[in-house]
């Protein structure tokens, strides 16, 4: 139920066509669904389903209080918390059955007393993003010597991230020596999983060496990781973003709009305002971005407000009428060019102001609202 005209919508159909093609494409048995960031915007436990349903079999967040909020809804599914935890929360993540990384061995030491309900442990590998983790064989081997000491504690994993699957083979190349390099001294089949690629390396890459699953993040939501190599498979954008017209006007020749008045008619013109503005992540960068009102492109101008901005339309355009700010034609890729950010940036901007829908087999099957509940 909400009471705004403004709403995001999620099509898990095409959630579950890129989740099937891109598993079927790596080859993988078993695949991480990344939904961290309220699954990049699309409403985390509703993308989680939709994933699972399509072939997804572990999900994955960034941090416990992500990973404790999908539990309430989610059981008998591995939640994996990709980021450092506190060592005083292993108990909250064990008794809810959330798997953590291990990402130093300061950390191990912190978690050695541990004892409680079994806690799973995966080892994070440094192999060239230099962000967290382990970088060399002797600490790894250490980790694993800690960890097998505790028995409240299960070696369950070992993971590492890649910089630049998306757009540079070589670094890639560097980044895969550098973990055989770390593993040598490492008996691999003692870990149940071996995740090393994201979005990018899944669609780009082949299957690294002792891996069984990866982590699909971006691409699930239909959107590509980088823009140099070809997309192998076709994804398709899961998330589009509507408004009505709730207001029409005709500005005559040399009057002005907005916060600053930094639009200026030009000519008598007609004039459309909705509802949606900075405060839902409308930011005011899309000052001139193109929108779909009835199929015509019309766009933005003056300044973006808080809760509203005005766009430009016709004759035709009345009171009610649907806008789409983001669609197939305008595309989430298409603002963070214009915007000189990534698409992962545009939809993560997405505030929870905006209630979200869900659709499957072209019905509303679903409604979120975070902010009315
Ligand atoms: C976010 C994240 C992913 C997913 O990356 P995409 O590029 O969205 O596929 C995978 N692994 C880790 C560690 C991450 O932080």
């Amino acid at each position: 139920m909400f009471y705004r005209d403004t709403w995001v919508e999620v099509d898990l159909d095409r959630i579950a066509h890129n989740v099937s093609s891109i598993k079927r494409h790596s080859g993988y048995q078993q695949l991480f669904a990344v939904v961290k960031a309220n699954a990049y915007g699309h409403g985390d436990v509703e993308v989680a389903r939709a994933a699972l349903e399509a072939g997804a079999t572990h999900l994955s967040v960034a941090f416990l209080d992500e990973a404790l909020k999908l539990r309430r809804s989610i059981k008998n599914v591995p939640i994996l918390v990709m980021g450092p935890i506190r060592p005083s929360d292993a108990a909250v993540a064990a008794d809810n059955q959330i798997d953590v990384t291990a990402h130093t061995l300061d950390w191990i030491q912190q978690i050695a007393g541990y004892q409680g309900a079994t806690l799973n442990v995966h080892l994070k590998m440094d192999s060239g993003m230099h962000r967290i983790g382990m970088s060399s064989a002797t600490e790894l081997q250490e980790a694993c010597r800690l960890l097998q000491l505790n028995r409240s504690v299960k070696l369950t994993g070992i993971f590492t991230h890649f910089a630049t699957a998306d757009c540079d083979a070589d670094y890639y190349q560097q980044q895969l020596a550098n973990v055989d390099e770390m593993t040598a001294t490492i008996d691999m089949s003692q870990f149940e999983l071996v995740h090393e690629s994201n979005s990018a390396a899944l669609l780009h890459h082949s299957q690294q060496p002792h891996t069984n699953c990866g982590r699909l993040g971006i691409a699930m939501y239909g959107l590509a990781p980088g823009d140099v190599f070809d997309m192998p498979v076709e994804l398709q954008q899961a998330m589009s973003l509507h408004s009505r017209i709730t207001q029409v006007k005709t500005l005559k020749k040399g009057e002005k709009l907005g916060y600053g008045v930094t639009f200026e008619a030009s000519e008598d013109t007609r004039i459309g305002t909705i509802a949606i503005g900075y405060a839902d992540g409308w930011l005011r960068y899309h000052q001139n971005r193109p929108v779909q009102i009835n199929g015509n492109t019309f766009k933005v101008v003056g300044r973006v407000c808080m809760d509203q901005c005005m766009v430009t339309i016709d004759d035709s355009v009345k009171v009610g009428d649907r806008v789409d700010l983001l669609n197939d034609q305008c595309t989430i890729d298409m603002a963070a060019n214009d915007l000189n950010t990534i698409n992962y940036e545009i939809v993560c901007s997405i505030s929870d102001r905006i209630p979200r829908v869900y659709k499957h087999g072209g019905q509303v099957v679903g409604e979120r609202n975070d902010r009315f509940r």
